[in-house]
């Protein structure tokens, strides 16, 4: 008889995320055993726990997830525990850090319904979080075209903050990072125009790009905006928005894509007890999203 599913969710902030747990519940898994204020020192044995109770033919009913708010420590976390595999001894690994991973997943592929990001002009908004440096991970690595590179606009209100992340970026994957400043509403139109796509991934509740954006000529054809407090990153986007046509756009809001998010987060859950040597990332999750999506 196979063992039964365990999740254990590690998690730097004082207080694990529930959101993870209820996601992980629904997600079909037997157990959830969660871990929060975990620091790097403290991941060995929590690590250990996992692969040393099970022979290795059920160690895939075991897996690791890490979230937390603060991307930089959950990071550390995962280092720490990659480190503690050896042959077969590991289990699978999937990480999210505030949901960055699979929104940022989901919010290009909403962008792709309305057609290929090769050799496009994109404007990531606030592209110095941890969503917007995602998606411009995934609009630049081989994963989203075959074809000729996009050219991607990495906007922050500092321009030495756009060009440290373009820098960082340019480490993990090959791309055309602009750093481009987007202070001011001005700014924010001026950094959009000519952008065939452009993504609003700003804290909650700041609107990023004024209404004047949908009036411009050669405005944006698609707009993607993550911000589900009022008011929306991009003006004129509503929440709900889900392939709506607004003006010359196909615009998302941040409810429309959260429904794309919630699956392939639940996807990517289920996908760790396939086997016990996954390590689902940003690419890797983006790939489960493609087929999450074709199979929509
Ligand atoms: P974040 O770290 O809170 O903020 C992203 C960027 O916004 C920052 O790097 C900063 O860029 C800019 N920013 C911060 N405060 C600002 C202000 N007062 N005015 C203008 N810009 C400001 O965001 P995140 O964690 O990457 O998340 C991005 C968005 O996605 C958030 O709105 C979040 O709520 C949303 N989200 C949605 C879902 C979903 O399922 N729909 C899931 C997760 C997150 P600069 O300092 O470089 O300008």
């Amino acid at each position: 008889m196979s063992k039964p599913k365990v999740l254990i969710q590690i998690d730097p902030d004082s207080h694990a995320s529930t959101f993870d747990s209820m996601v992980a519940i629904d997600s079909g898994i037997d157990h959830l055993l969660c871990h929060s204020n975990v620091t790097a020192d403290q991941v060995e044995s929590l690590v250990h726990g996992a692969m040393f109770t099970r022979g290795p033919q059920d160690l895939h009913q075991t897996a690791l997830f890490f979230g937390g708010s603060d991307v930089a420590k959950t990071e550390l976390l995962l280092v720490a525990a990659k480190n503690c595999f050896f042959g077969p001894m590991r289990v699978s690994i999937l990480a999210d850090p505030n949901g960055s991973n699979t929104t940022a997943a989901a919010a290009v592929i909403c962008a792709q319904r309305h057609g290929t990001l090769a050799g496009k002009t994109i404007t990531v908004l606030a592209g110095t979080g941890p969503v917007g440096q995602r998606i411009a991970q995934i609009v630049a690595g081989p994963a989203t075209q075959n074809e000729s590179a996009p050219t991607i606009r990495v906007c922050s209100r500092r321009i030495e903050k756009a060009q440290e992340v373009c820098n960082e970026l340019a480490k993990r994957v090959e791309g055309n990072f602009v750093p481009t400043q987007s202070g001011s509403p001005d700014e924010a139109l001026a950094a959009t125009a000519g952008a065939e796509v452009v993504f609003a991934a700003g804290a909650a509740g700041v609107e990023l790009l004024p209404a004047a954006w949908s009036e411009m000529p050669g405005s944006p054809a698609v707009a993607v905006d993550l911000n589900a407090v009022p008011p929306t990153g991009i003006a004129g986007i509503q929440v709900m928005d889900s392939g709506e046509r607004r003006g010359n756009a196909y615009c998302f809001g941040a409810i429309g894509v959260g429904g794309l998010k919630m699956k392939i987060h639940k996807r990517a859950v289920s996908r760790l007890f396939d086997t016990n040597d996954q390590v689902l990332e940003i690419e890797e999750i983006y790939r489960l999203g493609v087929e999450v999506e074709s199979n929509n």
